[in-house]
């Protein structure tokens, strides 16, 4: 064997040892009618918000949500407390679960007025609270939006303080059964949490089971590589994803060839991601024709992931 074949022989007999090694949702890896894949048995859980599909009602929604398939619903957090009946009622007997709570607090976690910070106390608690008894993966927040101010200075003792007061929601959520979910933005609404490594690091830091973190492919236009950013969080933290066309942040699929998920798909098939991909997005024409169209674009995406990953 000569040095070149030597060297090639030995890198893939390198990659093969870290791919069984390191990639959970790969270890299954087997071949399908002839066609090789190594994730085929991750599931696509897809989710909608609750505005995404068509219909008056919440069960009208929820009855072309499960003719299209769809086993996750993304209620926002604003007023859950007085609907936990009502949803629970809507999903019984149905192939859908709460998937994750967005937001709908008042008030934010790094106000200096300790009022707006007792006000989102008071009411993340509340809603972490319903998302437990919901079976909710849990509840997603951002720290302060850049907008948002009198705002504590971005400084490293902030941070620790971050890291101490979510460390108390993150056990607490943990006691109710759920958890709470940092989202990064992108640079216009948070500056100091645009990557998903970024709020992952945060919830490390953390140090508490009950602090996850998210991707959301809209604002990971901030990314130099989706593989990677689902990657940098690992199974450990990834708790939830977003989903939205990548140009407009409409229905995956409005923005043409923009709307490539592939990478970020092989990234969530090797971690063995077993959450929800939960659509958060507008809508540029007729919905229930795009809401079909989107979900099959990302089913076709998804086998096209486990086909290369
Ligand atoms: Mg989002």
């Amino acid at each position: 064997m000569d040095r070149r074949s030597f060297l090639k022989t030995s890198a893939i007999g390198s990659a093969a040892i870290a791919a069984t090694s390191v990639l959970p949702g790969c270890a299954s890896g087997a071949s399908k009618d002839g066609k090789k894949t190594c994730c085929e048995n991750v599931p696509l859980n897809i989710s909608f918000q609750e505005g995404i599909a068509p219909g008056e009602t919440l069960a009208e929604k929820l009855d072309f949500m499960e003719n299209l398939g769809v086993v996750g619903f993304e209620p926002s957090g604003r007023g859950l407390k007085g609907r936990v009946k009502e949803i629970q009622d809507a999903l019984n007997g149905r192939n859908i679960k709460v998937s994750a709570i967005c937001a709908g607090f008042d008030g934010f976690i790094l106000a200096e007025d300790p009022a707006v910070k007792n006000q989102f106390d008071t009411t993340m608690r509340e809603i972490i609270e319903a998302a437990g008894e919901l079976g909710s993966t849990g509840v997603i927040m951002v720290p302060a939006f850049n907008g948002q101010k009198p705002c504590m200075p971005h400084t490293m003792e902030t941070r620790d303080y971050l890291c101490e007061e979510l460390h108390k929601l993150g056990e607490f959520a943990k006691s109710c059964g759920t958890t709470v979910i940092l989202e990064p933005l992108n640079r216009r609404e948070c500056f100091y949490m645009r990557l998903v490594a970024d709020g992952a690091a945060i919830a490390r830091d953390a140090n508490s089971d009950g602090v996850k973190v998210m991707g959301d492919f809209w604002h990971m236009q901030e990314e130099t590589s989706d593989y990677g950013a689902f990657m940098s969080a690992g199974k450990q933290y990834l708790q939830h994803v977003h989903m939205a066309s990548r140009g407009n942040r409409r229905m995956p699929g409005e923005d043409g060839e923009l709307d490539n998920y592939v990478e970020g798909f092989k990234a969530l098939q090797q971690l063995g991601y077993d959450k929800y991909v939960s659509f958060e997005c507008g809508c540029g024409g007729d919905r229930a024709t795009l809401v079909t169209a989107a979900v099959n674009l990302l089913r076709t995406q998804w086998e096209e992931a486990a086909a290369c990953c």
